[in-house]
Parts: structure tokens; C-alpha cells; sequence
């Protein structure tokens, strides 16, 4: 059978050390469809850093979720055979360290033939998953929710940090501009030249005002449409308002609702997903009833149910 989260009626959820959703701890990778793996590291901040603390507070905060999704008509756990892997063991002194640290252990998942699900972290630990998930499956898709584009070129002469990976990946040919979509793109920008990389790569912006005029089943359209061949998905919880998710590094205001947020990753059902992470999640700015946290279990929750094929 496969592994399956602790019974409820058993044991109350509040006990035991908290693993995503109550599911068996485990390195061991054998017959694991899907590996959950935390990434605590965010050495890539560039304002407020506090992600590091993501992983713990967002499997803590998880322990709530019940095991059946009613609105995608499928329960994983019966489905796929889903296992907590922990956590990677960044070093905090290095982002080249901690970048090899991550692509090492994604290595290892996909090798055993495991598709993850990577809670961060700061937005720049995206590109060692990248990396070795590209490895293994050739150049991929990507669907990135985010306020922010995170395709400038470098911070204080640095080429990593959380506002870069994704012009690194598509430099380092991991991912196809042209089955690029960023969704929830707002805010103050630079320039107009800001954007010249995306026209130069094929990358499409769906900004938070199409989202919001189109409509979610219109957007679901348009990532569906761009997003074809092996993807992976890229969830920043700052494409979500910061009213519904205010523990997170760089937050900006007038975004995604929770709502929206649950419904564009159900959207994503059927794609060719070899993995997914949701990042930034700062709980030391969290609002009352953790409620980023309990969110970003949330979105992990659906993104997992839309693996199930
Ligand atoms: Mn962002
Ligand atoms: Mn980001």
C-alpha cells in the first residue's frame, strides 16, 4: 500500500513532529512517486530574509489538510505514493555551496524515478532544481506565478540571487522562453527595458490586470497553451495580495487572491509536470492564524493532486 498521511481519527493532528501532511519521514527513495523536500536557505534575499524558516513553519501549518480533494475528484495518496524526503542541508555561507547541496538531491530524487515537490526558500533556490530536473528530462516548460519577473541580470554584480535565476536558466538552456509563462506579474519595474529579455526568449507575461480582467478559466487557457512538453511549476507566494499571504520577503500589493491563487494550480492538472515549488514564505512576518503558511500547504496540496494523472 502506499504511504499514507497519519490517520486523524488516530492521532490528533497537533501530534507528532510535523512532516508534510502527516506522511511518513523518510530517505529512502525506493517505490517514492513523489518526494516532498524542503529547501531552507535564502541567502538569495535582496530585502527581508526569513524564508529559511519556510519549510518547517509550511509542514507545521499543513497538519490541518484532509486527504481528499473534492474539486479535482481525486485522492492522491491512493493514487501516487508520496513520501516527506526532509530536508536539503544548505550551507548558509555560500549560494554556489547551497546551489550544489540542492541540484545534488534533486539529482538523487529523480534519479529514483521521483517527482518533487520543493518547499522553500527564497525564489533563487528554483534554478539548482532546475538544473537537475533538465538533467534528466531535457530543456522544460515553466509556469512561474510571481509578482515579480526574476529575469534581471545581477544584484551588486552578483548573477544569483532571487531576482536572476530565471534569465540564468534560460541561458543555461534549462528552460524554452517560448514555453514560458509568468503569471501575477505587478509592481514597480526598473524600465520598459526591463522586459527586452522576454522578447528576445519568446517568454509571455500574463500580468495581474489580465488575470483580473480575462478572468482565471482565461488564464488557465493561456498556460495551458504555452506550457506544453516536460514543465515544472514555480509558485511564489508573493503573486499572491499580500493581504491573504504577508509572510514574504518583497511583498507588493493588488495581486492574486487565495482563492485565485488554489484555482490556477488546479488549472494545471493534466501537464506534463516533472516537479513544482512554492517559495518565499517568511513566517516571522506571517499574519495572525499563520495564514501564508496554511496558504502555501494549500497550494502544495492542489499542485499534488494535479500530478495525479
Ligand atoms: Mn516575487
Ligand atoms: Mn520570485
Amino acid at each position: 500500500m502506499n504511504n499514507q498521511p497519519r490517520p486523524s481519527f488516530k492521532s490528533p493532528r497537533f501530534a507528532q513532529p510535523a512532516t508534510f501532511m502527516r506522511l511518513p519521514h523518510t530517505d529512502d527513495l525506493a517505490g517514492v512517486d513523489v518526494a516532498i523536500v524542503g529547501v531552507p536557505y535564502d541567502g538569495g534575499t535582496s530585502y527581508r530574509p526569513g524564508a529559511r524558516l519556510g519549510p518547517r513553519e509550511v509542514r507545521h501549518q499543513s497538519s490541518l489538510i484532509r486527504t481528499y480533494n473534492s474539486f479535482q475528484k481525486v485522492a492522491p495518496f491512493d493514487r501516487l505514493n508520496v513520501a516527506d524526503a526532509g530536508d536539503v542541508d544548505p550551507p548558509p555561507v555560500s549560494i554556489e555551496k547551497a546551489y550544489d547541496a540542492i541540484d545534488a538531491r534533486i539529482g538523487q530524487i529523480a534519479d529514483a524515478g521521483a517527482r518533487p515537490i520543493v518547499v522553500g526558500g527564497d525564489h533563487s533556490i528554483t534554478l539548482p532544481v532546475l538544473r537537475a530536473l533538465a538533467r534528466r528530462h531535457g530543456q522544460l516548460g515553466l509556469v512561474q506565478f510571481d509578482a515579480h519577473i526574476d529575469t534581471w541580470d545581477e544584484y551588486f554584480g552578483g548573477k544569483y540571487f532571487h531576482g536572476t535565476m530565471f534569465r540564468r536558466a534560460i541561458e543555461e538552456g534549462l528552460v524554452d522562453g517560448r514555453r514560458f509563462v509568468q503569471v501575477g506579474i505587478r509592481g514597480p519595474m526598473y524600465g520598459e527595458d526591463d522586459f527586452d529579455f522576454h522578447r528576445e526568449h519568446g517568454i509571455t507575461v500574463v500580468d495581474i490586470d489580465q488575470v483580473k480582467d480575462r478572468g482565471v478559466a482565461w488564464t488557465i487557457d493561456e498556460i495551458r497553451r504555452i506550457v506544453t512538453g516536460p514543465a515544472y511549476m514555480t509558485f511564489d507566494i508573493d503573486g499572491v495580495d499580500p493581504a491573504f499571504a504577508p509572510g514574504t520577503g518583497t511583498p507588493e500589493v493588488g495581486g492574486l487572491t487565495s482563492h485565485e491563487a488554489i484555482r490556477l494550480v488546479r488549472g494545471l492538472r493534466g501537464l506534463s509536470l516533472v516537479g513544482g515549488d512554492i517559495v518565499e514564505v517568511a513566517p516571522l512576518f506571517d499574519g495572525p492564524g499563520q495564514i501564508t503558511a496554511v496558504l502555501a500547504a494549500n497550494v502544495m496540496f492542489e499542485f499534488l493532486c494535479a500530478l495525479v494523472r
